[in-house]
């Protein structure tokens, strides 16, 4: 969705808001595509702080899908979004991009608002994933999730000095 940006850039302390749906299903990343539910409206406010510089707020909240780092197991996180953009709009389009960071979210005079809460969304994603804080992950083994089952691949059956190597690899796989 864009948002034409001409009005307000040409009048001084002028002050839009904005509820504005966001309306991609899924969130696709380097890191893969992960599901976006139970989303609010991006809600945004423009500013014009004089000078040609407009300041965009904006703030939206949902729930992504995310398989837990452990156990791969889908887990509902909620994200939260608030941030703040400032924009002058008397650079040039390729200024413009350079100073966004190569978020290219300023197109011409339009806003374009999808670009703007993907990038926000990049930024606020989380690193790691758990689905409870003990999570006991998947045997490295037989591949079994071991928050629903046991299975038999012991570790004390391994030599006793293997089994220590084995710990002391563990503290370091330790997502
Ligand atoms: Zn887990
Ligand atoms: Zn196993």
């Amino acid at each position: 969705m864009l948002i034409d940006l001409t009005n307000i850039a040409n009048s001084e302390e002028k002050i839009i808001h904005a509820e504005v749906p966001y309306k991609p299903e899924v969130f696709s990343s380097a890191l893969g595509e992960f599901p976006i539910m139970g989303k609010t409206p991006v809600s945004l406010e423009i500013r014009n702080k004089g000078n040609r510089k407009l300041q965009i707020a904006g703030k939206m909240s949902f729930e992504a899908v995310i398989p837990c780092s452990r156990c791969l197991e889908d887990v509902s996180v909620r994200i939260d979004m608030d941030f703040e953009k400032s924009v002058d709009m008397k650079l040039s389009a390729s200024e413009k991009i350079e100073e966004l960071d190569e978020q290219n979210f300023i197109d011409g005079y339009n806003l374009d608002v999808d670009k703007l809460v993907y990038g926000e969304i990049l930024i606020n994603w989380p690193t790691k994933v758990l689905c409870k804080a003990d999570c006991k992950g998947i045997c490295s083994t037989c591949g079994v999730n071991l928050n629903l089952q046991t299975c038999d691949c012991d570790i004390t059956d391994l030599d006793p000095r293997m089994a220590q190597i084995r710990d002391i690899f563990s503290k370091f796989k330790e997502v």
